[in-house]
């Protein structure tokens, strides 16, 4: 059952994963993600049913557009089964608990995250506060009102250590290092993996940022990339591989 039920989750998770897509690139851009329908980037012409189907269109249509044939890009389907395999797995760790809905919530918004600053370089408010309200509302009915205070309060350090790098990083570099997106972006990790894994993210990020920077800063001297989606990955892999740092909570308060 757990097999079918596996599959089933990464079905589903590929249809968000198309979704995601949508919501990543026409909310920046201050689009309307229900209309235009979708339609080739190439012809414009409205996609049917058949062409739509996550991961299998793709293969289906040869990766080509149906109508103007047209080579798509490998990337959609590539997000697409990303974004089902991480519901699958978060299905495998949690079950069908509240914490799996929880944790689905936090891997979208992540998700959406990489899409839009990887596009835009701009994390849209709009997904943080929507995003912030269901994670907030989901560890309120999960915990209680106390340990969700709790949570605001790392989140609130969280991106306060984050302003501070920011900060540090203008007086380093004299020009802005950081967007104001990945101060709030960084409120809602720390809120849902506690300050201290919060930190980890931020180095962890800064990890595997490093060698697409250095490749950018050789072709481009001030070649800007966004740090949101280095910082979600670095999110998505501390929650699921359960490093937790947050006993460092508790030996500060002993
Ligand atoms: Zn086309």
């Amino acid at each position: 059952m757990q097999i079918y039920f596996s599959i089933v989750m990464f079905l589903i998770g590929s249809c968000f994963g198309s979704f995601f897509n949508v919501v990543g690139s026409r909310l920046p851009r201050n689009q309307s993600i229900i209309t235009p329908s979708s339609h080739c980037e190439s012809c414009h012409h409205k996609l049917k049913g058949l062409d739509l189907i996550p991961i299998f269109s793709f293969f289906f249509l040869k990766g080509k557009c149906r109508y103007c044939h047209q080579k798509l890009g490998i990337f959609y389907p590539f997000f697409e089964a990303v974004t089902g395999i991480l519901f699958m797995v978060c299905y495998l760790l949690y079950g069908f608990s509240f914490p799996l809905l929880i944790a689905l919530t936090f891997v979208s918004l992540l998700l959406i995250v990489i899409i839009s600053d990887y596009q835009t370089m701009i994390i849209p408010d709009s997904v943080l506060i929507v995003f912030a309200v269901l994670l907030l509302v989901e560890i309120f009915i999960s915990t209680g009102i106390s340990e969700c205070l709790k949570h605001v309060f790392y989140g609130i350090i969280s991106s306060g250590i984050m302003l501070c790098i920011k900060l540090f990083g203008d007086f380093l570099f004299k020009k802005e290092s950081m967007g104001g997106g990945d101060i709030k972006l960084m409120f809602l990790i720390g809120l849902m993996l506690g300050w201290p894994s919060a930190i980890l993210s931020v180095l962890f990020a800064s990890f595997i940022a490093l060698p697409p920077a250095l490749i950018l800063y050789r072709e481009k001297e001030n070649h800007e990339i966004p740090f949101g989606p280095f910082l979600s990955i670095a999110a998505i892999i501390l929650l699921l591989s359960g490093i937790d740092m947050n006993f460092i909570i508790d030996l500060l308060t002993i």
